[in-house]
């Protein structure tokens, strides 16, 4: 085995940072290459290489020992035996969670789809919690460029090259790191598209045999002509890269003979002041290309790029494009983020957790969570705002996006109905979660169903989703008519015998037909939820009967309860309060209320309060011993939920001569539903034998008078 040498990496690192630890370099140096000892890359070279050209690439950008660390330890956890755990124990937390970030993008991108292009560059930016991580991916992926002519499969080859120009340049250009972008286009225009390439590069070649050392000659003439003018600067210039030409041909839709302004110069001034004085000068001497001029020195672009930027015709009547910027523009310009990079006067690094409060990558961050719409770069994706998304994916590789706080269930739902209704349970990255589980960015998301199962009324409290609520909402809705329907079922078989008749459901049809309803269970559940009265379905079924024996509603002026009240005023009407429902039996008090007459409360009745200070009005009564007469009282059960336990309540209730003529379903829970039932009872002991044998059933939690 080869060994490598650390030296080559610490003194390039030396020559910016001439306080580098290196001892802890070169032992993540060793532990590495031994971590990926025996293992080899496509070209046959011991695998260790590539860490090591990583870790060179940042160090070429001078960034700080954690991140060149984290570039030699990039690999190990995904491709050795060796865990989080023991790097951080043999070296930082801090290099721990950068290569744990780093080894997260490195699964996601196992599983991109280019077709999902921005969203994956979303979810990398989500991951890359810390830009370092970025910046290591970044480092990674150019290397594997530089190196894919060794991969045999040409398929694969091409899927790491369209995944090079969908995600990782497109990203590289997102935060400024020109180096990374350009390189990583051309490379992987050459795979993707080397013929378009090659013919590019062939008629660049020709303009510029055309006119012997053009770009030089442009330089000197843009120097001199700021120059007369007194301005110090220096100029240089380039043709643009081939795949840039490609991509304005594809955009502007033309043909290569037809690009014009192929070269770019750039002019480098000392201040600001000097940099809208060169643009001056210059527009003063060549003529100015219309709609080309662009001040991103006021209006930085998102990644902090500033200069400005305009298209003159130029020397030689040579249409080009100018930049105008400062040294430290330039700086960032060139380098990106990495220019923010500090050294502090002693040699040492400005520390990490320093370096992460710097606001500048604060404001970076949230950049990066805003995609500019405006980029040409991005200009045919669509952008949203996405910090408040989360992104994961299918045991098969297919992104999910989901809002933040999502869970396994939205996960579901989001994938198909039928998976959502029938999913009992689900692994996520493997391990089995419970379906509650909110998830994370990048997590694998196995759901696993029954086709016996049914959506759980529990879920509404904690699914986010519009899809998965309506659901689930929707299921609780069905369920319910189906607890009405069998409620209205009992009510009218109950009406049915006892007027000595059966329901016979066979010949539902013409009810169905005359409540303009459709299904059998719908007109039960319409009798259920009192909005049919079993007596008029019966008039379906025989018209001009009357339902037998079942006790008349004790409504208006039929029944006379005065005629059972002693100490009543000769001559007044008498109403019973519907806010307590007095039985005989029961201590009573009679109010006077004008044009009404005579109303009747339970002693207790809440409402005698607003009485008190009225003392004129009351009216001492109380019941005759012999009542044979029919009240209305109200019960609020709660049963449990359980087949057969509403049948139990109207069951006891019709045994005990109690007679329901109305149920409410007013609460429901999954354990538990809540009624209230209008009983018409003969006194207050009928009515208390009632609830006993209600409180005796099983199924039954709770039965109290309502209360109004
Ligand atoms: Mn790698």
């Amino acid at each position: 085995m080869t060994v490598l040498d650390v030296k080559p990496l610490t003194d390039r690192i030396r020559a910016y940072n001439p306080a580098i630890d290196d001892e802890m370099l070169s032992r993540a140096f060793s532990f590495a290459e031994k971590a990926h000892h025996g293992q080899v890359r496509a070209s046959g070279e011991p695998y260790f290489t590539h860490p090591v050209e990583v870790a060179l690439i940042l160090a070429d950008m001078h960034l700080d020992p954690a991140t060149i660390i984290t570039a030699l330890l990039h690999d190990v956890v995904e491709d050795t035996g060796v865990t989080l755990d023991a790097i951080r124990q043999k070296f930082t937390d801090e290099i721990a969670s950068l290569v744990d970030g780093v080894t997260k993008l490195t699964r996601i991108e196992m599983k991109s789809d280019n077709k999902q292009a921005e969203n994956f560059r979303k979810l990398v930016l989500a991951m890359s919690e810390d830009i370092r991580v970025l910046l290591v991916k970044l480092a990674d992926r150019t290397h594997n460029m530089r190196t894919i002519d060794h991969i045999s499969r040409a398929d694969k080859r091409l899927r790491i090259a369209e995944e090079t120009l969908a995600i990782f340049a497109p990203l590289a250009e997102r935060i400024g790191m020109t180096h990374f972008q350009h390189e990583l286009e051309d490379r992987a225009f050459a795979v993707v598209n080397p013929e378009m390439r090659t013919s590019i590069l062939s008629r660049l070649d020709y303009l510029s045999a055309q006119s012997e050392d053009l770009v030089s000659r442009i330089c000197n003439e843009l120097n001199a002509t700021l120059a007369d003018a007194g301005l110090e600067s220096s100029v240089s210039g380039r043709r643009k890269s081939a795949y840039s030409i490609w991509r304005k041909m594809q955009r502007q839709k033309v043909e290569m003979e037809e690009l014009s302004d192929i070269m770019a110069f750039r002019v480098i001034v000392p201040e600001i002041g000097d940099c809208y004085r060169a643009l001056g000068i210059l527009h003063q001497k060549f003529p100015m290309v219309m709609g080309r001029f662009k001040d991103y020195i006021s209006t930085p672009k998102r990644n902090r790029y500033q200069s400005l930027h305009t298209g003159i015709i130029g020397p030689n009547k040579k249409k080009i494009e100018v930049q105008i910027r400062t040294p430290s523009m330039h700086e960032v310009a060139e380098r990106g983020v990495a220019a923010h990079w500090g050294y502090k006067s002693d040699g040492k690094s400005v520390r990490s957790s320093e370096f992460q409060q710097l606001k500048w990558l604060n404001d970076l961050v949230r950049v990066l969570e805003n995609a500019d719409t405006s980029d040409e770069f991005l200009e045919h994706t669509h952008m949203e705002m996405y910090a408040d998304q989360v992104f994961c994916f299918t045991p098969k590789g297919m992104l999910v996006t989901l809002p933040k706080g999502a869970t396994a269930v939205d996960f579901a739902y989001d994938l198909h109905s039928h998976i959502g209704d029938t999913c009992i349970g689900a692994k996520i990255n493997g391990k089995m979660r419970q379906l509650a589980t909110v998830l994370n960015n990048g997590d694998q998301v196995e759901v696993l169903t029954s086709a016996t199962a049914s959506p759980n009324p529990e879920w509404e409290n904690f699914v986010v989703t519009g899809r998965a609520k309506s659901a689930v909402r929707k299921f609780i809705r069905l369920e319910k008519q189906k607890e009405f329907a069998q409620l209205g079922r009992g009510l009218l078989q109950k009406t049915f015998r006892q007027s000595g008749k059966d329901l016979d459901e066979s010949k539902l049809l013409p009810a169905l037909m005359h409540f303009n309803l459709r299904t059998d269970e719908e007109l039960f559940a319409r009798v259920g939820e009192n909005h049919i009265s079993p007596e008029e379905v019966f008039e379906q079924f025989f018209p001009g009967e009357k339902t037998a024996e079942a006790p008349k509603k004790s409504k208006g002026a039929a029944k006379k309860p005065s005629l059972n009240i002693k100490g009543l005023i000769p001559g007044m009407a008498v109403h019973h309060g519907r806010c307590c429902h007095p039985l005989p039996g029961e201590r009573i008090i009679g109010i006077i209320t004008t044009g009404k007459g005579i109303t009747v409360h339970r002693v207790d009745c809440q409402n005698l309060e607003k009485f008190t200070a009225m003392p004129e009005l009351w009216v001492d009564i109380e019941w005759e011993s012999d009542t044979p007469n029919v009240v209305n009282a109200q019960l609020e059960t709660v049963i449990s939920n359980e087949p057969g336990s509403l049948a139990a309540v109207t069951t006891t209730i019709s045994d005990h001569g109690g007679n329901i003529t109305n149920i409410q379903l007013t609460a429901r829970t999954l354990e538990f539903f809540t009624f209230v039932t209008d009983v018409e009872v003969s006194d207050v002991r009928h009515l208390r034998s009632i609830v006993a044998a209600l409180q005796s059933n099983p199924f039954i939690e709770s039965v109290e008078r309502a209360k109004s």
